[in-house]
């Protein structure tokens, strides 16, 4: 359907009106317009409303098929990824899925088993349609020793068909050793990464803070967090690390995963954090296959009876750039998962709504993680842009959300791309006791 060669035009694509800024165009209830696209050199040359002459003048006819930019992927452990067969998670819980993964960390992360395992994620995001896609790497020592080199070379290999981003990964009481932590981020700036810590609740939680946005000042770092992972009400290091974002006067961007015990909060004590959130300028990121998977997990075994996802419509109606995200595949942590942002949207399309309306919450998987990330021009669809696109059978949100798209065409600087996802058979040699 996309010619091998040459330039081309697509007519009667179905665009979203969140993602193709600038087409003037009719949309229907959806969100959607039909439009044609021109292709020139890897770019997109034009963009303009579905005119009916593009078929008879040579143009591909969609037949209305839904066109969707890259997806951009902002939350991921592509280092833990694909443990399960060697280290599965005892019991579903969070605690579980940290002993296991800790365990296997400490007697397996070799800089080879550590490469493999990345590289085959990565070939499972690419060819599901992913651009862009940052990782946490865990950065316990001595595995910062072996994984930030392995991290470098991935994205060096990659570039061009994934921009590879690296945030590290400790737990917030790391940061009392301030000699090995500050080596840390002089490490991280020196591989242009994100620092990254884990927040919980601890006494010096607010000192801790105030240490890693002075680390992240002093070397010109952003910030990924993960907070509140539980459903204890008394953990509110969401609204600590707002606080010590206006404190420190930080201007770099900030994007805090999970944020779970937000929504077991009391309506006063959310309000004030949402307030401070979007004051602070934090962009959130759910994660709702993760948070389904560990949260509310019952010892006994009795059914789970809350989503795990935070209050993400709450967030936007403040301004707050929110996105949803992989997280973890196959390893303690989520015993399922493939780097699939179609399977992520559609998740939490049922988890947390996205839907009546859609609005703009495609702009979760595409423009605001592109927006976080810092790369311009991903996310969205416009002429002058990169031609990097995905080609669905579905006509509607509900077509598409309905199937899996396995054969959906993932098209990167104008062609269409071999879409065979690696075999798990690869893996097989690194699984062995
Ligand atoms: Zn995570």
């Amino acid at each position: 359907m996309i010619p091998n060669a040459g330039s081309y035009r697509l007519a009667n694509a179905r665009l979203h009106a969140s993602l193709t800024p600038g087409l003037a165009a009719t949309y229907d209830s959806d969100g959607f317009a039909l439009a044609d696209i021109a292709v020139a050199d890897g770019r997109i040359s034009a963009i303009a409303a579905h005119d009916r002459a593009a078929i008879s003048s040579g143009a591909v006819d969609l037949a209305g098929r839904i066109v969707l930019p890259c997806f951009l992927d902002c939350h991921t452990h592509i280092d833990k990824g694909h443990i399960w067969p060697r280290k599965p998670n005892p019991d579903g819980t969070f605690m579980g899925a940290l002993n296991a993964a800790g365990a296997d960390r400490v007697a397996r992360w070799t800089a080879e088993d550590v490469a493999r395992r990345m590289d085959f994620s990565l070939r499972s995001a690419y060819a599901h349609g992913t651009r862009a896609l940052r990782t946490h790497i865990d950065s316990v020592a001595p595995q910062e020793e072996i994984s930030w080199p392995v991290f470098e070379m991935m994205r060096d290999a990659w570039r061009g068909r994934i921009e590879l981003q690296g945030a590290c990964l400790l737990g917030i009481e790391g940061v009392r050793d301030t000699k090995w932590f500050d080596g840390l981020a002089k490490r991280v700036a020196a591989a242009k990464g994100v620092l990254g810590v884990v927040t919980y609740m601890v006494p010096d939680l607010e000192e801790l803070l105030d240490h890693v946005f002075a680390q992240a000042i002093k070397h010109g770092l952003d910030l990924d967090f993960h907070a509140d992972e539980t459903d204890d009400i008394a953990a509110i290091s969401l609204k600590k690390i707002a606080e010590a974002a206006l404190w420190n006067g930080f201007e770099g961007t900030i994007l805090v995963g999970h944020c779970c015990s937000l929504a077991r909060q009391p309506d006063l004590e959310v309000l004030d954090t949402l307030d401070k959130v979007a004051k602070a300028g934090l962009a959130i990121v759910s994660l709702p296959m993760c948070n389904l998977y560990l949260q509310d997990r019952r010892a006994d075994q009795t059914t789970p009876r809350w989503r795990g996802v935070t209050l993400l419509h709450e967030m936007k109606a403040r301004g707050v750039p929110v996105a949803v995200a992989s997280d973890n595949t196959r390893d303690p942590f989520y015993a399922y998962g493939d780097l699939d942002m179609l399977e992520v949207y559609r998740m939490a399309t049922r988890t947390l709504h996205f839907d009546h309306p859609v609005g703009d919450w495609p702009q979760a998987v595409t423009a605001t993680p592109a927006q976080v990330m810092r790369l311009d021009g991903f996310g969205t669809l416009a002429a002058g842009g990169d031609a990097d696109f995905v080609l669905f059978k579905g006509r509607s949100w509900t077509e598409l959300l309905s199937r899996p798209e396995s054969d959906r065409i993932v098209v990167r600087a104008g062609r269409a791309i071999d879409r065979q996802l690696p075999d798990y058979a690869e893996l097989d040699g690194l699984m062995v006791e």
